[in-house]
Order: structure tokens, then C-alpha cells, then sequence
């Protein structure tokens, strides 16, 4: 089977090397890539969003199957282009995206397909909104209904702190056109989780569970980051919760989306708080988490192509996977300044030292080349550490001892990924 990979992070140099792995495999691409995956697959200088260009680059290589790891390319309808052209893709329609692009929509299909999340109501007026807040008390959630890059949310302590969100996100515009409207829910209570379920349109694979680090800071403090660390399987996701996020969220939410007319093919990522009450849906999106699926990729047990290929050819039945018991967790390494700005160019060293401790794998996300030929940084995220053992606690160790290996005076990591899980006594 010859593959084309779009993208070009750490999610996509984990994809890549479980790829790169499957007997299956005849050629392996990647648009654009990044020196990491190079060790796995030929890079190809295409932008993960160019769309004309990676079709025409799939037609013109006999690709068997397009397999897209961030949103951007599923938004702007990559899926839709191969699909006129007669091309597999693994990921999901303009339309079927929408469940990662718009709230509301996402609120809506949660809603007819009868899946546990939070109450909510959409306002265009700031005062209507103000009376509901009143009305229903605190904590609460005021949600700017566009896209605001993750910092759109006020999960709010009290009723003014909702009134002024309210006023920040409507009346002033702190993200612009994205708070011509609020979404207001219910605050849920409880630990975060990220599922992922391989789908075919009409049909669900589980993966795994996973959880991430969103915060820049020890004990989740400072700005909103694309993720420091992840770590699977978390311990409160339990066999009885995937079951009944499955049989409650992902095979009602799928037969909802197709009586839309959008069926969904490709990875479906469920945002839950497990509450007291159950596991109910915070978001979903359309692709895999990163650093989530590092993660998920080292406790991958068998062979993912085939079970890609058979979502995107919209036939799952009859395919399984398996799944180390072991834990896996990964530590991202960031350049100083992340989520701010950054310097670039930086030569990272010792990576061949990280990836030598036991257990542990380096995944490259915002890297390049220097003219020298060595390694440099070249974006925020620029590493993911990862490391799986018998135990968290273990995976925990070596994949900090490989971090402790490198030789980048200008990265930096959390040291405390995983601590819900040791606060929970499961280290
Ligand atoms: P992302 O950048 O991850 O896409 P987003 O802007 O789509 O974020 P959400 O994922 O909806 O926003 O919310 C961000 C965070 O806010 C969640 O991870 C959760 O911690 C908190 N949150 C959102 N909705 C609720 C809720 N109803 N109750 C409690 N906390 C919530």
C-alpha cells in the first residue's frame, strides 16, 4: 500500500513510525514532514494545508490511501477533493469536521443524539445572556461560540465573573468576530479525559483513553498550550466507562451525523469530564490529540495500516486492535517563551542519548535542519519524550531521564506530568 501522511509534528512522527512498521507498507510519504519522520518516511515539501497540491500529488504517486493528522486540512475539505478523485482518505468531510469547528453544531448533534453533556443555550444579545447567568447561578461556563484558539472559555467561579466574561467576549470583542455570540453551559465537576474511537461512517473501532496537560506551568498554572505531556491509559477511565461512552456517545453520535447526511470516517476525539454521574462530552475533535496519540502509538500493539485503511474504505467490521497494558506517557519539550514567541534555529543535542534510556522513544514536532545538517529547533513544541514501563511511575522516570539527556539550554518541560494520577495514589 503506498501512503501519504499530511503534516508534520510529533502526532505525525508517532503516525509515521507505526506506519512505517505495517507489512502491509510499500512506500510511505509525508507532506511536509520533519526530520524525525524522515527516519520513517520520505518528506515531501507540500503544506499540510495546500490541498490542490496534495492531491495532486497523491494522483500523480498512485497514493492507496491519504491518511491526515491535523484539522486544518479536514476543515478546508482535503477529504472532499480526494474523494473526487477517486482517492482513500483517512479522515473525515468538510462537513462531518464541523464537530471540531463549531460549538453549536456540536451541542446540536449531542443534543438529537441523546448524549450526555453539559446543558446549554446560544445567546446574540449580552443582556439575555447576563439575565440567564443571573438566573441560573455559578460556576458556569461562558464560551465565545467561534474560534478563539482554546482561549475562548471562562470556566466562571461566580456571577460576576460570568457577567464580565460576558462583556469581554460580546461588548468589547476580546476575539474578535468569534464572540458575536456565547455559548453558555452547565459547569461540570470532575477528571478530564480524551477517548479516541476509529470510525468508518457507520461503525466504531475504541482505541484508548488518554490524558492531557493543557497548562504551560507545574500544577497546571499559566496560559493554554497545545499540550505539555499526555500520559495513557488514565486510571479513572475505566472498561465500564469505555463501554458507556461508546454505547452513549460515539454509536449515537454517529448515527446522528448520518441521518445528516455527513457520515464521519476517520478518528473521532472525545472530550469528557467523568463526573460524578458519569462520563459526559466536554468537545469532540476530528483527529487525533497531540500529544495524546504519541502516547496512544506506544502502547499500540499489531498493525494500524490496515485498521486506517479499512475506516477510510468505510468497512471496519471484522478489525481489532490491541493494546499494551504497560503505561505511556510523554513529556513535551518546548522552546523558552512557548505559547509566546520563540526563538528558532537552536541545535538540539542529545538526542541520540534520550532515545538510548530504556523504554523511552523521541518524538520530533518543531524541528528542521541546519545548514550544518544538525538538528535545531523550529517551533513551540519542539520534542515529545515519551516512555513506557510496567508502571506509570516508571514510565514517569524514563522518560524524564531521557529528557534529562538532552542537550538544549533553551527548552523546557513541566515536571509534574501525570501528578492527577499520583495524587490519585495510582503511581
Ligand atoms: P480547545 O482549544 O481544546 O479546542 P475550546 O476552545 O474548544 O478548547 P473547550 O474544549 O470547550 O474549549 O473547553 C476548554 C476547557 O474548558 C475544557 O478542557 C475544560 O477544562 C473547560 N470546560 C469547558 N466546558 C466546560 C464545562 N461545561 N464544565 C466545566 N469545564 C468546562
Amino acid at each position: 500500500m503506498k501512503v501519504l501522511l499530511v503534516g508534520g509534528g510529533g502526532r505525525e512522527h508517532a503516525l509515521a513510525w507505526r506506519i512505517s512498521e505495517s507489512p502491509r507498507l510499500v512506500k510511505l510519504w509525508c507532506a511536509p514532514g520533519n526530520p524525525g519522520i524522515a527516519a520513517h518516511a520520505e518528506c515531501v515539501a507540500i503544506g499540510a494545508e495546500d490541498i490542490p497540491a496534495l492531491v495532486a500529488f497523491a494522483r500523480k504517486n498512485a497514493v492507496d490511501l491519504v491518511m491526515v493528522g491535523p484539522e486544518a486540512p479536514l476543515t478546508l475539505g482535503l477529504a472532499d477533493a480526494l474523494a473526487a478523485e477517486g482517492i482513500a482518505c483517512f479522515g473525515p468531510s468538510a462537513a462531518a469536521a464541523r464537530l471540531e469547528g463549531s460549538k453549536t453544531f456540536t451541542k446540536e448533534v449531542l443534543d438529537a443524539a441523546g448524549a450526555p453533556t453539559a446543558a446549554w443555550r446560544r445567546f446574540e444579545d449580552p443582556a439575555a445572556a447576563r439575565d440567564y447567568v443571573r438566573a441560573q447561578g455559578a460556576p458556569i461556563v461562558v464560551k465565545a461560540d467561534g474560534l478563539a484558539a482554546g482561549k475562548g472559555v471562562v470556566v466562571a467561579a461566580t456571577v460576576g465573573e460570568a457577567e464580565a466574561a460576558i462583556a469581554d467576549i460580546m461588548e468589547s470583542r476580546v476575539h474578535g468576530e468569534a464572540g458575536a455570540s456565547v455559548v453558555i453551559e452547565e459547569c461540570m465537576v470532575g477528571e478530564e479525559a480524551s477517548f479516541f474511537a476509529l470510525c468508518d461512517g457507520v461503525r466504531a473501532l475504541p482505541l484508548a483513553a488518554a490524558q492531557d496537560h493543557k497548562r504551560v506551568g507545574d500544577g497546571d498554572t499559566g496560559p493554554n498550550t497545545g499540550g505539555m505531556g499526555a500520559y495513557s491509559p488514565p486510571p479513572a477511565f475505566t472498561e465500564a466507562v469505555r463501554g458507556e461512552v461508546m454505547a452513549r456517545v460515539v454509536e449515537p453520535v454517529l448515527a446522528e451525523m448520518n441521518r445528516r447526511g455527513a457520515p464521519f470516517r476517520g478518528v473521532l476525539f472525545v472530550g469528557l469530564m467523568l463526573t460524578a454521574t458519569g462520563p459526559r462530552v466536554i468537545e469532540f475533535n476530528v483527529r487525533f490529540g497531540d500529544p495524546e496519540c504519541q502516547a496512544l502509538m506506544m502502547r499500540l500493539r499489531g498493525d494500524l495500516l490496515p485498521a486506517l485503511a479499512a475506516a477510510a474504505a468505510g468497512d471496519l467490521s471484522g478489525v481489532s486492535l490491541d493494546w499494551s497494558e504497560e503505561p505511556s506517557l510523554v513529556v513535551v519539550v518546548a522552546a523558552r517563551g512557548y505559547p509566546g514567541a520563540v526563538a528558532k534555529g537552536e541545535r538540539i543535542g542529545g538526542l541520540e542519548a534520550a532515545a538510548a534510556v530504556p523504554g523511552a522513544r523521541v518524538f520530533q514536532a518543531g524541528t528542521a535542519r541546519g545548514a550544518d545538517g544538525a538538528v535545531v529547533s523550529a517551533g513551540g513544541r519542539v520534542l515529545g519524550i515519551g516512555a513506557s514501563a510496567p508502571d506509570l511511575r516508571a514510565a514517569r522516570e524514563a522518560a524524564y531521564r531521557a529528557v534529562d539527556a538532552l542537550d538544549w539550554p533553551g527548552g523546557f518541560c513541566r515536571r509534574d506530568i501525570a501528578h492527577r494520577a499520583l495524587q490519585a495514589g495510582a503511581l
